[in-house]
């Protein structure tokens, strides 16, 4: 039987194409960026929704999980349109070409570790927060800003607190901000967090 309730992640990817269909902008290149590219998933997702011209940039910290995911774009038939970053989503103010400012349409996180990889390498309440007010900065009037968080491994829940407590605090008549969560899942809690930029 087919549930009624969305996941979590075709909850975010909704959100994430509708800020990405072509009729939304005038302007002429389809702009994302993919702030923890993992394994590629969804690098690959958004690559395929910026369309022929567009451009995604996908930030990793590990070598390993970057070329994993250059393979699965390469197989694809979208190398030309993705940009692929050794180095931590915060230096994405300094990464990304000064004309991309405010044209970032969709940008995505999926923090912790990546499954199956080194699980010592996760992300960081710090950087994450940097790498938000870096990318917060850089989005398009109606782009979209996602952000998934896990509870269940060590430091998650403390990222988790503060990346909760950074969206509630945009303003209201800049943003609009939801926070999507089960609230009888009690192992490993996940939250996703879904910020309209309004003006
Ligand atoms: N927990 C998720 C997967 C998270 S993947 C799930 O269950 O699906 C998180 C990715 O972020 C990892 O590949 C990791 O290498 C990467 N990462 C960690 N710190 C980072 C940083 N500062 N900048 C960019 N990527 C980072």
């Amino acid at each position: 039987m087919q549930r009624h309730l969305e996941d979590l992640i075709p909850l975010s990817r909704r959100a994430l194409a509708s800020a990405l269909s072509p009729g939304r902008t005038t302007s002429r290149a389809l702009l994302a960026v993919d702030a923890t590219a993992g394994n590629g998933h969804d690098t690959l997702f958004l690559a395929e929704r910026v369309g022929e011209g567009g451009r995604v940039w996908a930030f990793d910290v590990q070598r390993a999980a970057l070329d994993a995911a250059q393979s699965r774009i390469a197989e694809a038939g979208f190398s030309c349109r993705v940009c692929f970053v050794l180095a931590g989503h915060e230096s994405a103010g300094d990464v990304l070409p000064k004309d991309a400012a405010g044209k970032i349409r969709a940008a995505t996180f999926n923090l912790g570790f990546l499954p199956g990889s080194d699980r010592r390498i996760v992300t960081g309440a710090g950087t994450t927060l940097a790498a938000l007010n870096a990318l917060a900065a850089l989005l398009a009037q109606h782009g979209i800003l996602s952000v998934h968080s896990y509870s269940g491994h060590a430091g998650g829940e403390d990222e988790a607190a503060k990346v909760a407590r950074w969206f509630r605090a945009l303003p209201w008549d800049g943003w609009r901000v939801a926070e999507y969560s089960f609230c009888n899942k009690n192992r490993n809690r996940e939250i996703l967090f879904l910020a309209e930029k309004i003006s």
